[in-house]
């Protein structure tokens, strides 16, 4: 009995998204996902598995804030973010990268 065909990778392509704010081209698990929540307030997907419609943006927080200031995070969700959901997403980035 072998288990080696279980080791072989399925594809070489890994699945690869672009940021919405840079338009750069990476892959998926290197991006940050944004997804609208039912309420329509878009909230930071983790998981990368949430329902619903989403956005892809890097880990920068150049990026970040330029999709909020420019409303195309609110253009890619298709949703209209209030003020403390904007607050909530650059702190979240701020966060992240302070602890990294
Ligand atoms: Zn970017």
């Amino acid at each position: 009995m072998t288990i080696l065909w279980m080791m072989r990778p399925k594809s070489k392509h890994l699945p690869q998204r672009t940021c919405i704010a840079c338009q750069q081209i990476k892959e998926k698990k290197a991006l940050i996902r944004l997804v609208r929540a039912e309420n329509g307030v878009a909230e930071v997907d983790i998981s990368g598995k949430k329902p619903g419609r989403g956005a892809y943006l890097c880990p920068k927080k150049v990026c970040w804030e330029l999709v909020l200031k420019k409303n195309r995070l609110e253009y890619a969700l298709r949703t209209k973010l209030s003020d403390d959901n904007r607050q909530i997403l650059i702190e979240y980035i701020h966060n992240l990268l302070e602890e990294s």
